[in-house]
């Protein structure tokens, strides 16, 4: 199988005590596998440092769940890319469709932060995806493509060198009911193309990978297709024998 990119995105869960237990039992699990794939934890900001430290520089990735479009200053409450770079972050998810809902993240605003990550040498992770409206009227393709335009119309064709893009229909997220493989296959496809027209070089070093209700289950048959690159897992990550099950089934 390929190397696929694996996120555990823990969204507003965790904790102190979860730390050491999740990254030993992923360590050991690591341990007698190959390491050919890409592990991220992306636990809240403030548990961070706490992982990194358990990490003790073996091969998973820390991830950041948001990040500020200012460096610095008088912006209280935010954290900046500066310090998430500083605390040894390397992939950090924006837009995702909880913080496009529920904290007014606009495509503006994603412009600039996708900016900002790819300046300072970290990697975004880009979430885009339709609501079930849109799928059920056949649009999934044009929402898609106006969530990848914003991005073509300021940063330039080459924008997505280097960089990951997460598709998570809205509607397969945290309802148990994941997006058909063969349905996923065929927008990472799509996306995959639409991005090589403008700019061929992208595709040989673009992750496009996949989240909604993903498990232990299901994981099999997506990584198995050949454009899904990667998953983005979110409530079946925060068991960390189901987390490893999922790194197992991706070897
Ligand atoms: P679930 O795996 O809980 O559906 O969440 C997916 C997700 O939003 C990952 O970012």
């Amino acid at each position: 199988m390929k190397k696929h990119l694996l996120v555990a995105n823990w969204k507003l869960n965790g904790s102190i005590k979860m730390i050491s237990q999740y990254i030993k039992c992923v360590k050991s699990c690591l341990s007698v596998l190959s390491k050919k794939n890409i592990i991220v934890i992306a636990p809240p900001t403030i548990y961070l440092s706490e992982i990194y430290k358990n990490l003790n520089n073996i091969d998973i990735f820390l991830g950041a769940q948001n990040v500020d479009i200012n460096l610095k200053g008088a912006f209280t409450g935010e954290t900046s890319i500066l310090m998430l770079r500083d605390i040894g972050v390397k992939y950090v998810i924006i837009g995702h469709s909880e913080r496009r809902l529920l904290h007014n993240e606009t495509n503006d605003i994603l412009v600039k932060k996708f900016d900002l990550i790819k300046k300072l040498n970290l990697i975004p992770i880009l979430c885009i995806g339709e609501i079930e409206k849109n799928k059920n009227y056949n649009q999934t393709t044009k929402i898609l493509i106006e969530q990848l335009n914003c991005m073509f119309q300021v940063l330039g064709k080459s924008v997505f060198r280097n960089t990951v893009i997460a598709y998570e229909p809205i509607w397969a997220i945290g309802t148990g009911l994941s997006a058909d493989p063969k349905y996923v296959q065929f927008i990472h496809k799509f996306i995959k193309d639409y991005i090589a027209q403008h700019d061929p070089t992208s595709i040989k070093n673009i992750i496009v990978q996949y989240g909604g209700s993903i498990n232990a289950i299901n994981a099999e048959e997506f990584i198995k297709e050949p454009d899904i690159d990667g998953l983005l897992i979110g409530s079946a990550s925060l068991d960390s024998k189901e987390f490893c099950k999922i790194i197992a089934i991706a070897e």
